[in-house]
């Protein structure tokens, strides 16, 4: 019997073969590391055939060992129907408080379930401390937690929550989450009102892929920025809930995306907005971001955007907008708004119309350090070890011109031209989810899957990070065949 068990686990191995990819050899600097949680080990397998889902998940006890032997056929079925339990449990390849961690170089979907597609890894969805994950993934370059961080200035770092603007007549907006395929647009129409503005970037959320991926548009969008004047400023490497992480973590999160601006900027944010908002009296959160040198920005106008991403909702964030400013002299009074680059109403339709009521009421555009009177040198720290510019990466053999009318295809790239970053299925550049959805061609341009239907929402209180399940793919695709070959390999075991 013990072939036939051989046989029965082999085939459930060479199932479980297919997790590897290219994530399991993704290399955490060691230097800031995640902690992981202490997850028990379980009894070691028999030698001859592994089992990998038991060998991450503790509740699942080993195959006994004397089911191999001859003297024990006769109590077969008991253990094999024991067994199957266990084995097509772990075949579902769950993962959470109930089930641990994934198998290695998997991910743990929000849903609580293992794989390896964008849908399972992406971050803040995917659960940090059961599997691999976007939010693991570490920046190139050295570590920046040697950097300086003296608090210059007059401007309150951490501890302390700033949750207002000190300049009568201005009004500070702020986009949340970028960049993303609406940011490009979002810099033309800022660019036209020639309005300065604060972007709170996220390194690797929603997918997205890391800031500084040379082969990803998000760099040059990032130096525009800076280009035109408007302040970059920290929303954490993967949007993680500072409040919720451990301290390891919380710090792990402000470094990586430390490293990544300074990799494409030469230099760190001294400002910072906490994910969610989310940075909760008692955590810690505040005292670290302290330390870390950061002023904790929130604000007082919430345009509750990401609520009203549709051209007939985004008419309540307007009123929002309008009814705040309207309701103070710009003689006395500022503000400090709250919007999201990751919805395309926000960019579409609302900023727009943001910049028009404060032009009609007498408010001037600033970015939030100027709205707190802090010269621009305090708004970064220096790398002082960093040559000062990105190192350029390879460039890819093709596309190898930036599309000049619109099209796109093998020979031209919708990366750098102002159609949009995504090549969609009819060779046309654009940034809607027709081009950047489902046919879009990802050798020609950006392509993404779509945001959470609460996008990359500020309010913790909102259920679950993405609500809907992500479970249908995963287990489709993984569990399916794995639970097909099992029991294949059982009825053969059984029979012989
Ligand atoms: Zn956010």
């Amino acid at each position: 019997m013990r072939f036939e068990y051989i046989l029965l686990l082999s085939a459930f191995t060479g199932v479980s073969l297919g997790y590897s990819d290219a994530e399991t050899a993704t290399i955490v600097n060691p230097e800031i590391q995640l902690p992981q949680k202490t997850i028990e080990q379980p009894q070691a397998a028999p030698s001859a055939a592994p089992e990998p889902a038991q060998a991450e998940d503790a509740s699942e006890p080993a195959l006994p060992e004397d089911l191999y032997q001859p003297a024990a056929l006769a109590e077969a079925p008991k253990f094999i129907t024991q067994h199957r339990r266990d084995i097509v449990t772990n075949l579902d390849y769950r993962c959470g408080e109930k089930y641990g961690r994934c198998p290695s170089g998997t991910c743990c979907s929000s849903a609580g379930f293992c794989g390896t597609t964008k849908a399972h890894c992406r971050s803040p969805d995917c659960r940090i401390d059961y599997g691999n994950c976007d939010a693991h993934k570490s920046p190139k370059g050295p570590p920046t937690k040697d950097i300086e961080r003296s608090h210059l200035g007059s401007v309150p770092y951490g501890p302390q929550q700033i949750r207002s603007c000190a300049v009568p007549g201005t009004v500070a907006l702020t986009f949340d989450d970028g960049p993303t395929r609406y940011t490009g647009d979002l810099l033309d129409l800022l660019d036209k009102y020639e309005a300065p503005a604060t972007f709170f970037i996220t390194g690797i959320n929603n997918g997205k892929g890391a800031i500084d991926d040379p082969d990803l548009p998000w760099t040059p969008l990032i130096e525009r920025m800076l280009l035109s004047g408007h302040q970059v400023a920290s929303h954490t490497w993967s949007h993680e809930d500072l409040s919720k992480v451990t301290p390891e973590q919380r710090i792990d999160q402000m470094l990586k995306n430390e490293a990544a601006l300074r990799n494409i900027m030469g230099s760190i944010p001294t400002y910072m907005r906490p994910p969610y908002s989310s940075c909760v009296q008692g955590s810690g959160c505040r005292e670290d971001l302290g330390r870390m040198g950061y002023h904790i920005v929130l604000y007082d106008v919430d345009t509750d955007d990401y609520k009203n991403d549709h051209p007939t909702l985004i008419q309540r964030s307007k009123d929002i907008f309008d009814q705040a400013l309207a309701s103070t002299s710009p003689t006395s009074h500022s503000w400090l708004i709250i919007a999201h680059d990751a919805h395309e109403q926000t960019v579409h339709n609302l900023t727009e119309h943001m910049l028009q009521t404060m032009a009609r009421l007498g408010y001037r555009p600033v970015t939030v350090g100027e709205c707190l009177r802090d010269p621009r040198e305090l708004w970064y720290r220096k790398d002082n070890r960093w040559p000062g510019h990105r190192k350029k990466g390879p460039k890819k053999p093709f596309p190898q011109q930036v599309s000049i009318d619109g099209t796109c295809g093998k020979n031209f790239t919708c990366f750098g031209s102002s159609f949009g970053l995504c090549c969609g299925n009819w060779n046309i550049c654009g940034n809607s989810s027709t081009h950047c959805g489902p046919g879009c061609q990802k050798d020609a341009g950006y392509c993404t899957v779509e945001a959470p239907p609460n996008g990359d929402a500020w309010d913790s209180s909102f259920p679950s990070k993405s609500g809907r399940s992500e479970a249908g793919s995963g287990f489709n695709t993984v569990g399916t065949a794995a639970i097909t070959s099992l029991l294949l390999a059982l009825i053969v075991a059984i029979l012989m």
